[in-house]
This record gives C-alpha cells, sequence and structure tokens, in this order.
C-alpha cells in the first residue's frame, strides 16, 4: 500500500479514528470542510470507484451501512453529503477509494 491511507490502515501514521473493522476504516479529515468531515476507506487497495469491481459490491455497500451509523452517531442523519471524487479530473488526491461524509453545515446546491 503506497498512499497515505495505506499508512494509516497500517498503523504507521495516526489518525483521529471513528469506525473500524477488518475491511474498513473512518477516520476524520485532517482539512475539514464542514463541522463533520469524516472518510469511509474500504482497507482493500482500491484506486477509486472506477476501479471497482463487481466481486468488490458488498464491500462498496457495507460503507455505506458505515456511512448510516456514523450519520447517527454525529448527529446529521437529518442530511448530509457523500462525495467521492474518482480519478485527477474529479478533484482525487489520494488515491486509495475513500468516500467523505460531509455535514453538521447547511449545504449549498451542487452547480
Ligand atoms: P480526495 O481529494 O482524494 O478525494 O480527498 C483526500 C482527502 O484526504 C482530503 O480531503 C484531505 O484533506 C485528506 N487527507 C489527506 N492526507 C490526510 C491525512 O494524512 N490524514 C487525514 N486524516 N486526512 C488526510
Amino acid at each position: 500500500m503506497t498512499t497515505v491511507f495505506g499508512k494509516i490502515i497500517r498503523g504507521e501514521l495516526p489518525c483521529d479514528k471513528v469506525f473500524e473493522n477488518d475491511r474498513i476504516i473512518a477516520f476524520k479529515d485532517i482539512h475539514p470542510v464542514a463541522p463533520v468531515h469524516l472518510l469511509i476507506v474500504p482497507k482493500k487497495e482500491i484506486v477509486n470507484l472506477q476501479a471497482v469491481k463487481t466481486e468488490d459490491f458488498p464491500l462498496i455497500t457495507e460503507c455505506l451501512q458505515v456511512v448510516q451509523q456514523l450519520a447517527e452517531e454525529f448527529d446529521i442523519a437529518e442530511g448530509y453529503r457523500l462525495v467521492t471524487n474518482s480519478g485527477s479530473e474529479g478533484g482525487q488526491e489520494v488515491f486509495h477509494l475513500h468516500f467523505h461524509l460531509i455535514g453538521g453545515r447547511r449545504l449549498r446546491h451542487l452547480g
């Protein structure tokens, strides 16, 4: 695993962890754009959403279940935004699949 998230998954870099099991880790974004800004990261090294294979879909589903759980825990279940940036053109900087869970303030309409 070569990315900064690989290092976090291996415990080589600290993070503000909010969830972990054998397959998924979630932690606070180091540069939050809202009062709640969490990153949900499958431990399997998948580059981005476009690289997800059919066999990975149960893992993606589990990520979404973690999103629901964290939305409840962080008291944003009434409204939040879930984002994944796929590829440089999509604004991706860390090339290890992750989902941004953003909330805690009123989010502007996209576009
Ligand atoms: P991307 O642009 O790839 O979708 O998002 C990467 C996110 O990872 C950014 O929001 C950035 O702030 C966050 N990030 C980058 N490095 C670290 C780090 O070392 N620790 C944490 N917690 N977040 C990071």
